[in-house]
């Protein structure tokens, strides 16, 4: 028996648990706790100091200098912008602002409300928002925003690149199994002790928060959901939710409820997932062609649930139903 060291918290507006399968690891924990701190302090739009925050008020003005660490996620982000012909942009700043959705709970002046925005507001705000006028110097790590008003906002991506660095961490100490969970983003590091495949719940994203429709089985893998249930409010009967279409500036309205991914990095997993959210199951198709590595489940509006690629999911709860799709 080796034991286990956890640790609990809250940053990034979110609570997160690590636990670690060896005894007294507190070190590990410790600079796991800090790192995180550390993202979160460069990369919060709610954090006036925050890489993120001095270039968004710099917005139309001049580039900025910030960490490579933030260099790097932005990079990656505007990669998976390229690639989801813009359904995943993190330009996306003004508008999330505007709607407030999930501000509400957060530590922040930004918005403290949530709210319905005027058609003429969202017209104006549209043109704010587009990946391409981001200007990235890689020579001196700067970042401009070529027009003013624009704002980065990297919440699909973050905590994806959070849970990587934290396996990092816990690769680097010569800890073999882990088990990470920042904000419902989840990597299941190693092996069980007993060889046996990780199960992880997948969430009812109709349900209360804990409620599951069924369970993957895994071995090494991050898992992570975008959904409909994350963060929303209701009005007149329309759920308005945090994942926002970029196209039309709404939140994204298709078939979907929430999709789930597996894949080797949960940075990657996260900026998909939302990705594929607005893109919805049809259009998305073409993202898992070009990265082999991950694998989904979908749930549908209608209580249908479809994967595909290599996944291992077994459902427990009736009211949903299963079809295999390739
Ligand atoms: P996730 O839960 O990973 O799907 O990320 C949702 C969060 O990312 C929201 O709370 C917003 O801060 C931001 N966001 C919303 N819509 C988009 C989008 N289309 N592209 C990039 N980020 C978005
Ligand atoms: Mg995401």
């Amino acid at each position: 028996m080796q034991g286990e060291s956890s640790l609990y918290d809250f940053a990034m507006g979110t609570a997160f648990s690590i636990t670690l399968y060896k005894h007294g690891q507190y070190k590990v924990l410790d600079e796991i706790f800090t790192n995180i701190k550390t993202i979160e302090n460069l990369m919060s739009v709610n954090i006036p100091s925050s890489d993120v925050s001095r270039i968004n008020a710099a917005a139309g003005i001049e580039a900025v200098h910030v960490n490579e660490k933030t260099f790097k996620v932005i990079e990656r982000a505007i990669y998976f912008a390229y690639l989801s012909g813009g359904a995943f942009d993190p330009s996306i700043g003004a508008l999330t602002s505007l709607w407030g959705i999930g501000n509400d709970n957060r530590n922040d002046s930004r918005n403290d409300y949530h709210r319905i925005p005027l058609q003429d507001d969202i017209d104006k705000i549209l043109s704010l928002v587009n990946w391409r006028n981001i200007v990235l110097d890689s020579e001196n790590n700067t970042v401009f925003l070529t027009q003013e008003g624009m704002a980065l906002d990297l919440g699909a991506i973050t905590k994806g690149y959070t849970v990587d660095r934290t396996v990092d961490i816990i690769r680097n100490a010569g800890i073999k199994r882990a088990k990470i969970d920042i904000g419902g983003e989840i990597y299941m590091l190693g092996e069980k002790t007993d060889k046996t495949p990780w199960r992880v719940g997948i969430q009812d994203p109709k349900g209360v928060h804990g409620g599951i429709i069924g369970f993957i089985q895994t071995g090494e893998t991050s898992v992570v959901t975008s959904g409909i249930y994350e963060r929303f409010f209701e009005k007149d009967g329309i759920h308005y939710h945090h994942i926002l279409n970029p196209f039309n500036g709404y939140p994204a309205d298709n078939e979907l409820l929430s999709v789930t991914l597996t894949a080797s990095s949960a940075m990657d997993a996260d900026a998909l997932s939302t990705a594929i959210f607005v893109l919805g199951y049809e259009n998305a198709g073409f993202l898992f062609e070009t990265q082999p590595g991950i694998a989904a489940i979908f749930v549908f509006k209608d209580l249908n649930i479809k994967m595909s690629g290599d996944i291992d999911f077994t459902l427990t709860n009736k009211a949903f139903n299963s079809a295999m799709q390739e």
